[in-house]
């Protein structure tokens, strides 16, 4: 089994270089992202591993498919990146759907914490041998409400961790679960009382720029946003206008609706085009992280497991295993339920 590799980074290849000398997979790893103009460095590779800003468009299928390409193993969770219903009969797409939820939650609180104690100040600042404490000034999370929307598998760790914490929790989830313990309200109701909003729900049309000009207008003043999970969920041009209106007073982002041109890579010493990405990191209540939310070992060994383990269940069984849906449109009668295959 041949793989071309996309977007490869140092982290990623021990575990996988691992997990295919021993099940016999040879990775051919790429820096380069998967695009329309890349596609073409799959030819004769039974199948691609590709990430989160990788192109997995109607084009880009079509010259994968055109190439005998006959899998697109993505080694994350989230699939917005896909164009689910151009593979549909083509090419079957596979996923991890769980790493590490402990990885992306407890970001999502390391990153809340910095924000509200001004650790990231505090470093630098004695680092330069200023031991003043003006201006750092920050506030309990013991007794504050927070927000969750997406109480999946991330959300609901994170609602254990901001329990622990001594907080109210509000949530919000399209798809309520009734066994989960939770206090389960209206996006509105949520967005009106919590003093910390954080987003653990998809990208899809629904929830893209869930966070704009007009809902911005409905959060409590003073509010705290956390996203973890994708940029898009909020419009960031808003964002910065909610900042300067002084309704947002912290913004935590570790993904950003424009990353794909810049995250994960070294632009220090280069100018960056991207005006709203500019000025949120000029903010001094904005912290920014590069989509490094699930970057832990155990989430780096269990991606590697998993990807391996998808690409080899395809090629061995010739049944998909964690197949996304490709919303098909036969819902009544869904043909992986009967044969354990889309198509
Ligand atoms: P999950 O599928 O377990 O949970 C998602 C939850 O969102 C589900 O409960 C679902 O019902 C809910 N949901 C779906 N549509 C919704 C809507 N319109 N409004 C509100 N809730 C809705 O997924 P997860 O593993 O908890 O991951 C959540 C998200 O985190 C992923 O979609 C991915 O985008 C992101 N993520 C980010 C990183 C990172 O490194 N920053 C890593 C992994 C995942």
């Amino acid at each position: 089994m041949r793989i071309a590799f996309f977007d490869t980074k140092d982290y990623d290849k021990p575990g996988f270089l691992k997990a295919g000398e021993k099940y016999g997979m040879e990775f051919r790893f790429f820096e380069t992202k998967l695009t329309e103009d890349t596609a073409a460095l799959a030819a004769g590779c039974d199948a691609v591993c590709v990430f989160v800003n990788d192109t997995v468009n109607a084009a880009v299928l079509e010259r994968l498919y055109a190439l005998g390409v006959k899998l697109v193993a993505l080694r994350c969770a989230g699939y917005n990146n896909v164009d689910v219903q151009a593979a549909f009969g083509k090419i079957h797409v596979v996923r991890v759907p769980a790493y590490s939820p402990y990885a992306v939650a407890e970001h999502a609180m390391a990153l809340l914490l910095t924000s509200v104690r001004r650790i990231h100040k505090a470093y630098n600042r004695v680092r330069d041998f200023n031991f003043s404490l003006n201006g750092l000034t920050g506030f309990d999370l013991h007794g504050k409400t927070v927000g969750v929307v997406g109480t999946g598998k991330i959300g609901r760790v994170f609602i254990d961790i901001c329990r622990g914490f001594g907080m109210r929790v509000l949530a919000y989830d399209k798809f309520p679960n009734p066994d989960a313990g939770l206090d389960y309200v209206e996006l509105d109701t949520l967005f009106r009382e919590s003093d910390v909003i954080s987003f653990h729900c998809p990208l899809t049309e629904e929830t893209y720029h869930l966070v704009n000009g007009e809902s911005i207008r409905k959060l409590k003043k003073g509010v705290i946003l956390l996203n973890t999970s994708r940029g898009a969920l909020i419009d960031a041009a808003a964002l910065v206008t909610g900042i300067k209106e002084r309704i947002i007073s912290a913004a935590c982002l570790d993904v950003y609706e424009e990353e794909s041109d810049v995250f994960f890579r070294d632009f220090s010493g280069h100018i960056v085009d991207d005006d709203t990405l500019a000025r949120l990191i000029s903010l001094p209540n904005v912290i920014l992280t590069s989509h490094q939310a699930f970057l832990t070992n155990e989430a780096l060994e269990n991606i590697a497991e998993t990807t391996v383990k998808n690409i080899r269940a395809f090629f061995e069984t010739g049944v998909p295993e964690n197949e996304l849906c490709y919303r098909c449109g036969r819902i009544e009668e869904c043909r992986r339920d009967r044969s354990g295959k889309c198509f």
